[in-house]
């Protein structure tokens, strides 16, 4: 094992959490460890919901959440405003139920009882920049939103931010890796070290791919691992508690409404049916979740209540096409005797000293919409352990990218292969450093052709993406820019990709094939549970064109032999995933021709 490097404070956990902490504290001038086990925003951090709201909902019972999200909220407005986009929301107010008690009565006042809600709520909008509700007639929410059921008695807006929260997530650890701070993804915690007084004094790591192992010391330890937190304070000694709550979501590859809606589920869990980025999600459940938290699934019976409540508020959902589910675990804190939709959201900073565990702390809970806030917290808590005085900068300091607008029209007139649409869906993921990959795009043209037609991602920024934004595998390629996140579901470009990868990492094509299979299983795992019938049988049959027809599989089993790092994701289609949806089963007896050496 190699000799001991130090720092200040090492943060366990690169999901949104860990990554602003690491970034607030080497912004103060402290030498900062991020260590996370896979990519960032691999956890909850990259399946959420994707929004930057107060949650109008905990106004009822967590009001404190409410107020601080919207405060984060409009400061992470402020840092990074090329991340955001605006989501008007209908709240469709139901007639209520025929042969309710004082029907009569109940229809004139519904409608003055939902907007006593959202009064309160507009105290709180100005944090965020909102606009304060509207009360809508039922022929004005119909016309806005033809799609609606028209079985109601009218509707309120609700005015909300949507942001990417993968870019949010890396924009933080880049800001901190620019900072001084040293980031090691796909790397594990492997034990605590403790001085001679039970002290936590440093980590022992292993990097998941190489196999090498090191030690590295600071006089504090922040536990940031989300949902897996009270695992990695159980191997220093330490324990705490958390509800994890499993959340499912829906993606169709397109837009289906013209404005965000709120919906219930059968059980009366508020929910989301709203455009996001390029696409319309879904969701999500809340459910307490005791199963494997590195391989979370959705099952069929989670996609028809998503889609029940769905239809209840969009008759026609069904006439639209899901392209995938995604599903992560919320780090929420514990409390018995609670729905797990009533659990605060607020977030906890632990230190295990009382437990005689000196030396490390863990946090617990939070929103992405207030992942800044917490971030502030625990940093002052460790600048006052280690004497640091520098104040915190993260509410003005602008993320990555957010220091200056790109000309988007200039550069489209500029450039022969490039799309406007291309170059804007650029500019809204990297803010100005869209202009280092448009600088490539300009010496070399081929670079501006899209790889990935549904979003759109060029060459250019795959390149950038692998050699500037800490990224590692080809998966992590997808978090950067959304390669293979629209309709085709990475069929049409991640062959392409795993090239470029390749090419800028110099892969051996053995490395290159295992990140190609692993890319596109990933893939099929999340699209699986939306899949049917005759829809089922087309996937498998595309599936079977790339790993058979186009003779990958043999290559394939050959080259994860050869790559002993082959982590996560099973080798065919055929194999591992359980059947979660539809009549169809995906074969478990596809005969394989026998491993070939690798080409190389
Ligand atoms: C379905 C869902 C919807 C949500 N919607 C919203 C929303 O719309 N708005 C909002 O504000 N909030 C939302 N949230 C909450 C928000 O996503 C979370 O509060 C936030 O992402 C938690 O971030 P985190 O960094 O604590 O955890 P995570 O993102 O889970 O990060 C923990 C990280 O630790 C890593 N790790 C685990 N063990 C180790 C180890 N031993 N060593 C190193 N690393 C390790 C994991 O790989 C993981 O990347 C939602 C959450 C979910 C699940």
């Amino acid at each position: 094992m190699a000799a001991r490097t130090e720092h200040d404070v090492i943060i366990l956990g690169g999901g949104v959490n860990g990554a602003g902490i690491a970034r607030d504290c080497a912004l103060r001038g402290m030498r900062v460890l991020l260590v996370e086990r896979n990519d960032l925003a691999k956890g909850a951090s990259g399946a959420n919901t994707g929004m930057i709201h107060g949650g109008i909902r905990y106004l009822r019972y967590d009001v404190h959440t409410t107020k601080m999200a919207c405060t984060d909220s409009g400061f992470i407005q402020k840092i990074a405003p090329h991340l955001l986009f605006r989501i008007p929301f209908l709240v469709p107010v139901a007639k209520p139920p025929p042969g309710a008690t004082f029907k009569t009565l109940f229809d004139t006042i519904y409608l003055e009882f939902a907007e006593v809600f959202f009064e309160a709520y507009d105290q709180y909008q100005p944090l965020k920049r909102g606009k304060p509700h509207t009360r809508l007639t039922r022929e004005e929410a119909l016309a806005l939103e033809p799609g609606l059921n028209p079985e109601i008695l009218g509707a309120v807006t609700m005015d909300e931010w949507g942001i990417d929260p993968f870019r949010l997530t890396v924009e933080n650890a880049i800001d901190a890796h620019e900072s001084g701070a040293v980031v090691k993804t796909y790397t594990q915690l492997v034990a605590f070290d403790k001085d001679a007084a039970g002290k936590v004094c440093g980590v022992q790591l292993e990097d998941r791919i190489s196999g090498a192992r090191e030690r590295h010391a600071a006089p504090l330890v922040v536990n940031a691992t989300g949902a897996w937190g009270p695992r990695t304070a159980a191997l220093a000694g330490a324990w705490y508690r958390l509800r994890p709550g499993k959340g499912v979501h829906l993606v169709y590859p397109h837009r289906i409404s013209n404005f965000g809606i709120a919906m219930d589920s059968a059980d009366g869990r508020q929910m989301f049916f709203m455009p996001h980025e390029n696409g319309t999600i879904v969701g999500t459940t809340d459910d307490d979740y005791y199963g494997d938290l590195d391989n979370p699934r959705a099952t069929e019976d989670e996609v028809k209540y998503i889609l029940q409540g769905a239809r209840r508020v969009f008759p026609g959902i069904d006439k639209h096409r899901m392209s995938r589910t995604y599903v992560g675990i919320r780090p929420t804190l514990w409390a018995w005797g609670k729905n797990e939709d009533r659990l605060s959201r607020e977030h906890e900073i632990y230190d295990h000293a009382p437990q005689g565990v000196p030396g490390l702390l863990s946090v617990c809970g939070g929103k992405l919409a207030a992942y800044r806030q917490l971030a502030e917290e625990v940093s002052n808590v460790v600048a006052a352990r280690i004497g640091n005085t520098a104040p915190c900068t993260t509410w003005q300091r602008p993320l990555p990218g957010a220091e200056d607008k790109v000309d988007v029209e200039g550069w489209t007139r500029s450039l022969t292969t490039r799309s406007r649409l291309g170059v804007a869906r650029m500019a809204f993921r990297h803010g100005a450093r869209t202009t280092r990959m448009l600088e490539a795009v300009a010496a070399d043209p081929r670079q501006g052709a899209h790889t990935c037609q549904c979003e759109p991602v060029c060459e250019a920024e795959l390149r950038y993406a692998a050699k500037a934004e800490l990224s590692t595998r080809l998966v992590d390629l997808r978090r950067r820019t959304r390669l293979g996140m629209g309709a085709c579901g990475g069929t049409h470009c991640l062959a392409r990709a795993s090239q470029v990868l390749a090419e800028e990492r110099a892969l051996t094509p053995a490395v290159q094939l295992v990140e190609l299979g692993d890319a596109m299983t990933a893939r099929f795992i999340g699209r699986r549970p939306v899949l049917e019938g005759a829809n089922l049988a087309t996937e498998e049959l595309n599936q079977a064109i790339h790993f058979l027809s186009g003779n990958l599989a043999p290559f394939l089993r050959a080259a994860r032999a050869q790559v002993p790092w082959a982590l996560s994701v099973p080798s065919t289609v055929s194999a591992d995933a359980p059947a979660t949806r539809g009549k169809a089963t995906v074969r478990a007896d596809v005969v394989l021709p026998p491993p070939v050496p690798d080409r190389a």
